[in-house]
Formats: structure tokens, C-alpha cells, sequence
């Protein structure tokens, strides 16, 4: 078991047993993620792969095994950790070859894939072949709200003293109440990828989202402020019974 997974174990008590029983009869599918970072799609991945037994296949996690292993591919990828954005014929092919893999075929978890419309026409005949069947989940965050809480953040150049221009801030606009220095806020890495995760999320992803609704493939809107535990029994319980339905029918 990875760190990433031991991060989040579910207790037992947590589920609606009935409804995970119930998902084990469950036809094949592709649980496919989204949401903006910070909506906990990551946290709701692990949750969901421990109660279906199906794998967690994050693009994340897989690219930044490859670095960590020093294969071609972790090297032709080292750009990520700093916030690009890994190549489609790259992403694309990591994650071929993981669903070659036996564990893949009675379900799977897609967490960051596809991110682009490109990587969605390599997935989609990818998972008619195996027989997998698209779902969507989509974890529902207000970005506006995250966007704001993030060009709120600033700091001073100097002593390095955290402000919040909306919860706390400085007496004087743009300098520093302790030393007078100068207040910035852009130079802030981490806020910095976020804000450029979510613009990218945005731009690019969100269309991806869009074009499966089109495509009629089946979404499940879930909030993402519910607790875990609460979105996870929300989204085990919807596709099964959607899944019942579909069989009357
Ligand atoms: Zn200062």
C-alpha cells in the first residue's frame, strides 16, 4: 500500500455497507474525475478505489513514480513537479499501458485523465475495447470563491509576514505593519500553481467534462464542500442504482 493511500483509509463504519455490496454486482465502468484542485477529487479517489476494490489511476502519482524510478518517461517529465504540464502522447501512453494491467478490468478510477480533449479520443476507444463504461463524476466547487482566497494572500518581501488583504490586513496598503516592507503577493509559488492549475483546469479541462456530457456519457454532480465519507456514499449509491435502472429497462 502507498503513503498516498494509507493517507486516507476509510473506517468501515463510514460506508453504507449495503450499498457497497451492492456496487460489487455493479457492471464494469470508468469512473472518470473532475474538479478544480482543491475540490479533494484525490481523497475521494482513494475512498472510492478502497470501497469498489478497483484501482486509483492518478496521473500524478504515476508520473511522479516514473521520476522517482528514473525511466525514460520520468525523465522526458521532470517539468511537472514545478507545474507544467506533461505532454499528451506522454500521459497518454503511462496510462495505456496501466490499464493493460489485469486489476483494470472489472473497473476503474480516473483521477487528472483525460485532461485534454486529445486525451479523451485516445481514452474513449480505449475503454469501449475493454468494455469499460464512462461515468462522470464531477466535484463541484465554487472557483471564484478559491480565486479570491488566493489574490487575497500577500506577503512582505522582507521579514516575510503572511497577510490576507480580506481576513487580515496590512494598516498601511502594500506594506509591511512590522518592518514597512514591501507586500507582494504574485511572487507566492505555491499560490502561483494553484492559480495556474485552475486557469488550466478552466481552459482546458472543464471542455473535456463538457464534451462527455454531450457525448452521453452519464454524470453524477456531487458537491464538494459534503464530507467524504458523505460524497463517497452519495456516488456509490448513484451509480448503483442508475445501474439497476438501466438493466429494467
Ligand atoms: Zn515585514
Amino acid at each position: 500500500m502507498d503513503a498516498a493511500r494509507r493517507h486516507s483509509l476509510v473506517v468501515p463504519s463510514q460506508l453504507n455497507t449495503a450499498v457497497v455490496a451492492s456496487f460489487t454486482t455493479s457492471k464494469p465502468l470508468a469512473v472518470l474525475l473532475y474538479g478544480i484542485p482543491g475540490s479533494g477529487k484525490g481523497t475521494l479517489g482513494r475512498m472510492l478505489s478502497q470501497a469498489t476494490a478497483w484501482p486509483h489511476i492518478s496521473t500524478g502519482d504515476l508520473l511522479r513514480k516514473h521520476i522517482s524510478e528514473g525511466t525514460a518517461t520520468g525523465q522526458a517529465s521532470e517539468g511537472i513537479l514545478s507545474g507544467a504540464f506533461a505532454a499528451d502522447t506522454l500521459v497518454n501512453s503511462i496510462v495505456a499501458l496501466r490499464m493493460r494491467e489485469v486489476d483494470c478490468r472489472r473497473g476503474v478510477i480516473l483521477d487528472g485523465y483525460p485532461r485534454t480533449l486529445e486525451q479523451t479520443m485516445v481514452l474513449l476507444p480505449i475503454l469501449r475495447r475493454m468494455n469499460l463504461e464512462p461515468v462522470l463524476v464531477r466535484l463541484n466547487l465554487d472557483y471564484t470563491e478559491v480565486r479570491v482566497r488566493l489574490q487575497a494572500r500577500c506577503h512582505c518581501a522582507v521579514c516575510g509576514t503572511i497577510y490576507n488583504l480580506i481576513h487580515l490586513p496590512p494598516r498601511l496598503t502594500g506594506r509591511c505593519d512590522d518592518c514597512d516592507g514591501r507586500l507582494i503577493g504574485r511572487e507566492d509559488d505555491q499560490a502561483d500553481l494553484l492559480s495556474k492549475r485552475i486557469e488550466h483546469y478552466l481552459t482546458r479541462t472543464a471542455p473535456v467534462a463538457q464534451f462527455l456530457e454531450a457525448s452521453s456519457v452519464r454524470v453524477v454532480e456531487l458537491n464538494a464542500t459534503e464530507t467524504p465519507a458523505r460524497l463517497l456514499t452519495a456516488i456509490l449509491s448513484r451509480i448503483t442504482t442508475e445501474n439497476r435502472i438501466e438493466e429494467l429497462l
